[in-house]
This record gives C-alpha cells, structure tokens and sequence, in this order.
C-alpha cells in the first residue's frame, strides 16, 4: 500500500476544514496557536514512517497525556487504581461534574478531568517526585530527552482552571483525594501543558500499538493485561462524548486533546497522529478526526 500517496491525498482532501474549527481557548494561551497547522504521521511496527504537514512542530498535548499518566501509575499500583476511577464512557463532557456528586466522587473514567486528577493524586501519594517520574516516563517512551512541559500553558490554565479546582474540591469532600488540592491541580495542569511534535507522540503510541512493549528496546512499561485495559478504555473513553462517533467513523483506539492532537493506534500494525488545533463541538480536531476516518476508509485498516 502506498501510505504516502494516501496521505497526500487525505491532505488536499481535509485542506478545507482546517481553519473552520474552533481553537480551544478557554485555555487563553492556547488560542494563541495558528489554526491553519495541520499535521499527519503514521509510523508502522515494522519501523517505516510516512508524514504530510506540520509534524515536526510542538503543540500541547494537552488529554492526551491522560494515557501516559495512566500507564505509569497502573504499572506502578496495578488494578488498585480502579478502585478510585471507573471505566465507563461519560457521555458527558470532559469537564462535566454532574455524574461525580451523583457517583460519590469517583469519576467514570481517567481520561475525563476528574479521573485525571484522581490519577494525578495518586502520582503525587506514590512517587517521590511524581513531577520528574513522569517527564522521564514520557521521554523514555519518545526515545527522546526534548519533551518539556510549557509552562505558560500551565500557568494560563491554572488562572482560568476553576472547573477543575471545583472537581477536585468535591471530589476531596468525598474522600476521593489525598492530597493537597492546588498541588494535583498544578501537577496536572504541567502534566497537560506538555509539547510534542506529532512524530514523537506517534512514537510513544507504537509502543502501545506494541501492546506496551518499545519497538527499539524491547523494555515492557506495562503487562498485556494492563495493555488490554488501556486500549479497551481508549476505545471508549478516548474522545470525551464522540467516542462512539469516534469509533464508528474511524475504528481505532486512541486519545484526543484539547490543543488539537489525536493519537491513535491499531494494536501490533501502528501509531497514527494527527494534529490540527481547530476543534469541533465537542472539543475533537475537526480536520485530525476527518483525516483518521479518510486514513482507515482508504486503508480498509480498523480493529472492527
Ligand atoms: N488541560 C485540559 C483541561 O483540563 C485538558 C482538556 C483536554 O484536552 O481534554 O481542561
């Protein structure tokens, strides 16, 4: 198959969606970026890489890192986690705190604010420095010592962060949180405001396209089962209220963020990223969601 031709043509094809989303900007830093950036990168097992677009250029990644932080604190504390977040889709928005005072603090799921901040608390309870585990982590998935957290980012989402402080605080009141409430909430806004390029975010993917094995070194990060759990909920939980649109249009696991990434993967075959910071409706990349459902539609590749 020539991946690179079908790029190409996926390119020219979602040209004209890309400035009509909306860029995120509740995050007032983040509305700062160029909406007409648009990047596509798929890097297979077999080590062979194809790209179209802006794939060498830093954006935040914003939820995406939601997997990282996950992976790392399962394969420290195993299935315990799931005894403080669910996994169940939300449907209902990434911020929402509606489902958390009926379920008693425990969030639906860790790729919602609220079990990311839950995850987080955990970091910060089980690590001694939970801030440079994760840095490392991340850096060593990449195979690369450049990805740095942008602080300005953090600090511009912080300022306007108050659903989040909200989450945290009732979350708190119902036992779900150990630690100091602006500590998670600054370790998360950093562990969000991280910057990668959609080659180096693809591949951290492989490696759970690998089914959480690296591809170079071969070093487990985590357990099949723990591989099986992390694409079972990136399946259903990795795109806020659209994972079933997700699923039906594009067929992969994967992970959305608000700065207009998309990470995903179809296990033991590879990682596909796309960015483009404007975003739908629903906070999804307009064009990076089009893009994927083009790449698999062409490809005939999906797990289904
Ligand atoms: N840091 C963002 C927030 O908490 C992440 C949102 C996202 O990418 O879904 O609002």
């Amino acid at each position: 198959m020539d991946y690179q031709k079908i790029l190409e043509e996926i390119h020219q094809e979602v040209l004209p969606l890309v400035d009509k989303g909306k860029v995120a900007d509740y995050i007032p830093e983040l509305a700062n970026v160029d909406r007409n950036k648009f990047g596509i990168y798929l890097l297979t097992l077999d080590d062979n890489a194809y790209a179209v677009g802006d794939v060498l250029e830093k954006f935040s990644i914003q939820s995406i890192s939601k997997v990282f932080m996950l992976a790392l604190t399962i394969s420290h504390l195993g299935e315990k986690v799931y005894d403080r977040v669910d996994v169940e889709p939300s449907g209902d928005p990434f911020n929402s705190l509606v489902q958390l005072e009926h379920e008693s603090g425990i969030p639906r799921n860790p790729f919602i604010n609220s079990g990311a901040l839950v995850i987080t608390d955990m970091m910060i309870s089980s690590f001694a420095d939970p801030r440079a585990e994760f840095l490392e982590y991340v850096r060593d998935l990449v195979g690369q010592a450049d990805v740095f957290c942008n602080k300005k980012v953090a600090a511009s989402e912080k300022e306007h962060g108050f659903k989040n402080a909200a989450m945290v605080n009732l979350m708190k009141s119902f036992g779900n949180i150990e630690n100091d409430v602006d500590e998670v909430l600054d370790l998360y806004f950093e562990f969000c405001s991280i910057e990668m390029t959609c080659s180096e975010l693809a591949r951290a993917f492989r490696v759970f396209a690998n089914h959480g094995r690296g591809v170079i070194d071969t070093k487990k990060y985590i357990t099949e089962s723990q591989f099986k759990r992390i694409t079972a909920i990136m399946q259903t939980c990795g795109f806020y209220d659209e994972a079933g649109e997700f699923a039906f249009r594009v067929g992969l696991p994967g992970k959305s963020g608000v700065g207009g990434g998309i990470a995903a993967i179809l296990p033991d075959k590879y990682s596909i990223v796309t960015w483009s910071p404007g975003l739908n409706k629903k906070g999804n990349s307009l064009a990076g969601m089009k893009a994927l459902e083009l790449f698999t539609t062409k490809t005939g590749t999906s797990i289904f």
